[in-house]
């Protein structure tokens, strides 16, 4: 029988593991080794804001591990032998496995600035992180971000729904610099700004004090912050340390082909770690997002499992709350070139769109909008779908470019939503997920009235008498 190891419990191995499972039924033998339990880190947040108890964190325990027959290992993976096929652990324990998968994720910087190494100055990337954050707020601290990038905006949502003081300090010269251009970072900062957030732009921190009970922040621009509490989300770099003199071959992550499998036959990398292959371009990118993850651990367990599965590559993707404005970003946004984008921009609601166009396919978007924009909130959805089916929209690439709050025309009429539904990673539709906070089984979704429109959907479209749209010939 096979023996798959796969190096840790994150959102990428755990994936994983249940795809070796479901792939090869009873016929693989699966160790999990993690220095962490099993968990989503992205739901620390909603922890944090007390929206979710601690096990809600989780996402196997040892009864889920049981039931898969997968064997859970608490340690850390020192060295790989590529040679005589072992891992081998902190403990000086060693196993060996036919095929392996590093999915190792990330971990958190610290940046160099004077004082940081202090109590009351926190990263937010682990469980530990949030407990000892929380363990430190007392009733509404004043708490200073430093860099407004999409993980430390994720926390300060949070934070905002504790009534915490906020203020936030990024070098760059706009929040969310990875995420948004100018614009939208313009309307997203004077959002804050209304919501009594202290934003700090173009700034560095230079030094942390203590004085008394405070923190005391000297910022580049002559500013100086007084805090309980500092979140360090400045950056994180992937966990490669132990791979030193193994012969993987590591480039910004682990490089692996569309098979998630490394220059090491039989080797694979997944996650945070792992450059994949992007969807719009093909090249390689560490995405070091949750869907991506999930997708490379999929991918990765099909194949050490023996089923041949290639991946089309993963859509960068950035969803974000910030205080009930919705920010969204995907593909490739970050173009100017004015003859490849539609913007549609309201600075004083705050409502900002921009969709960048190559020829008649759409290949990234930008989204900033209030929470109750129930419009906006389907076009986000439609948007994601045009740029992942990557679908030719012909004479309606016209008709979003003059119209770009009417995506939903173009999205029916060019089938999208039924191709969506036909795109499968591993052949065929995703089962859920059997692991159960305290024994409850979500219920069955119920179509209800949905069903006969969902169920019949390309017929009885076809069927519909067409609907006509104002100033546009669909030449038919
Ligand atoms: C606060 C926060 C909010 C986030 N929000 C979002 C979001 O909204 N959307 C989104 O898409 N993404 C979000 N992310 C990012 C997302 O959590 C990561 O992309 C995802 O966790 C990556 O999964 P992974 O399995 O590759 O790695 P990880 O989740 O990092 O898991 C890797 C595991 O391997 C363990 N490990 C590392 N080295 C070793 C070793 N040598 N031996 C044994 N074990 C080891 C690690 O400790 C860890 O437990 C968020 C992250 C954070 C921190």
């Amino acid at each position: 029988m096979a023996h798959h190891i796969i190096i840790g419990g994150g959102p990428a191995g755990v994936a994983a593991a249940e795809t070796i499972r479901a792939t090869a039924g009873s016929e693989a033998q699966i160790t999990l080794i993690s220095n962490e339990p099993a968990y989503s880190r992205m739901v620390l947040p909603y922890y944090l804001a007390n929206d979710i108890p601690e096990r809600h964190v989780l996402t196997g325990d040892a009864a889920y591990f049981e039931q898969h027959g997968i064997t859970s290992v608490s340690g850390q993976v020192k060295n790989i032998d590529t040679q005589a096929r072992s891992v081998t652990l902190s403990d000086g324990s060693s196993r060996t496995f036919d095929t392996l998968l590093i999915a190792t994720g990330s971990s958190a910087q610290r940046p160099p600035i004077a004082g940081v190494d202090q109590e009351g100055v926190y990263t937010f990337w682990t469980l530990e992180d949030a407990k000892q954050v929380m363990a430190k707020a007392q009733g509404t601290p004043r708490a200073v971000l430093i860099g407004a990038g999409f993980i430390g905006f994720i926390v300060l949502n949070a934070m905002a729904k504790l009534d915490w003081n906020l203020s936030v300090v990024e070098t760059e010269s706009q929040v969310l610099p990875r995420m948004l251009d100018a614009t939208g970072a313009q309307a997203v900062e004077g959002w804050l700004t209304s919501q009594n957030v202290a934003v700090h732009t173009g700034a560095q921190v230079q030094s942390i004090s203590r004085e008394g009970e405070a923190l005391s922040l000297s910022l580049s621009n002559g500013a100086s912050l007084s805090a309980d509490i500092v979140i360090l989300a400045t950056g994180i770099q992937p966990n490669l340390g132990f791979l030193d003199g193994s012969g993987i071959q590591v480039d910004d992550g682990i490089v692996v082909d569309d098979r998630m499998q490394t220059n090491i036959p039989g080797i694979y990398a997944a996650g945070d770690v792992a450059a994949g292959p992007d969807l719009l371009n093909g090249s390689s990118a560490v995405h070091a997002i949750q869907p991506t993850a999930v997708d490379h651990g999929r991918i990765a367990g099909a194949n050490m499992a023996g089923q041949e599965t290639h991946y089309p590559g993963s859509l960068l993707l950035n969803v974000l709350d910030v205080i009930n404005l919705h920010c969204a970003s995907f593909g490739q946004w970050r173009t100017d070139a004015s003859e490849s984008i539609t913007t549609v921009w309201n600075p004083t609601r705050p409502i900002y769109r921009k969709y960048v166009w190559d020829g008649d396919r759409m290949v990234g978007a930008l989204f900033v909008g209030p929470i109750d924009d129930v419009t906006m909130l389907n076009d986000v959805g439609m948007v994601k779908g045009l740029i992942q089916t990557q679908q030719a929209l012909g004479n309606w690439a016209d008709y979003v470019k003059e119209n770009p709050t009417d995506v939903r025309r173009a999205y029916v009429a060019t089938g999208t939503a039924q191709k969506l539904v036909g795109q499968t990673l591993l052949g065929a539709p995703a089962t859920a997920r059997a692991y159960r906070v305290d024994g409850k089984t979500p219920s069955a979704w119920q179509k209800g009235s949905h069903g006969p429109l969902i169920g019949s959907r390309p017929d009885a479209l076809d069927t519909l008498p067409r609907t006509p749209t104002p100033g546009l010939d669909k030449g038919e």
